[in-house]
């Protein structure tokens, strides 16, 4: 299995670690050629207008569109806002997911933190230490295609699925918790 990690801005490095732990064979994505033959893709948190801004100066916006129509593709943080269909506000998106994102939905840097999130479809295991970093919430879902994962206490929905589309508004890669990028993997085998 052969996974790629846009590698434009942000905490690429920390997913590759993360998925060469669990024996997968990474690439990193700066240009369109480097999507040739991977099984899928992880957009990784940073900050979403950057990563925007470099996919559209490098031509990668539309092979993205095109590899995600068959290919699983999970966004943590600014990848989630990558995905999105809506924000709200102008800056280049994929589009891909039904939501309606939020962008620093949690307030600034000086916000940021952790907690025990319950996510469905980790099996067993107990609750996920998810680390919020300016992160973004989903506001609002298109229910028919997409299945919220997790909520915070608030009612914020902070993980969803649509398909072989995984969004997490936290980063999964800062934890030592691997259950995600598990879950991301099997994604990936269902698809073959
Ligand atoms: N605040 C960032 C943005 O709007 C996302 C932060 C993150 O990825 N940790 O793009």
């Amino acid at each position: 299995m052969k996974i790629g990690v846009l590698a434009l801005q942000g905490a690429f490095v920390e997913h590759r670690k993360k998925l060469e732990k669990l024996g997968v064979e990474v690439v990193e994505v700066r240009l369109p050629r480097d999507l040739e033959g991977l099984d899928g893709l992880i957009i990784p948190g940073g900050e979403s207008t950057t990563i925007g801004k470099l996919a559209t100066e490098y031509g990668l916006i539309e092979p993205l569109t095109a590899f995600a129509r068959n290919k699983p593709v999970w966004g943590t943080c600014a990848g989630m806002i990558f995905m999105a269909r809506d924000i709200g506000v102008r800056q280049p998106l994929l589009g891909l997911m039904d939501i309606t994102v939020q962008r620093n939905a949690f307030g600034r840097q000086v916000d940021s933190f952790e907690t025990e999130l319950d996510i469905e479809g980790l099996n067993g295991g107990g609750p996920f230490p998810a680390i919020f970093i300016r992160a973004p919430r989903i506001a609002d879902v298109d229910e028919e295609d997409v299945q919220v994962l997790a909520r915070l206490e608030d009612g914020s929905a902070v993980a969803a699925r649509q398909g072989h589309w995984l969004v997490t508004s936290f980063h999964p890669e800062l934890s030592d918790d691997d259950r995600l990028h598990r879950y991301f993997i099997s994604l990936i085998n269902d698809q073959k």
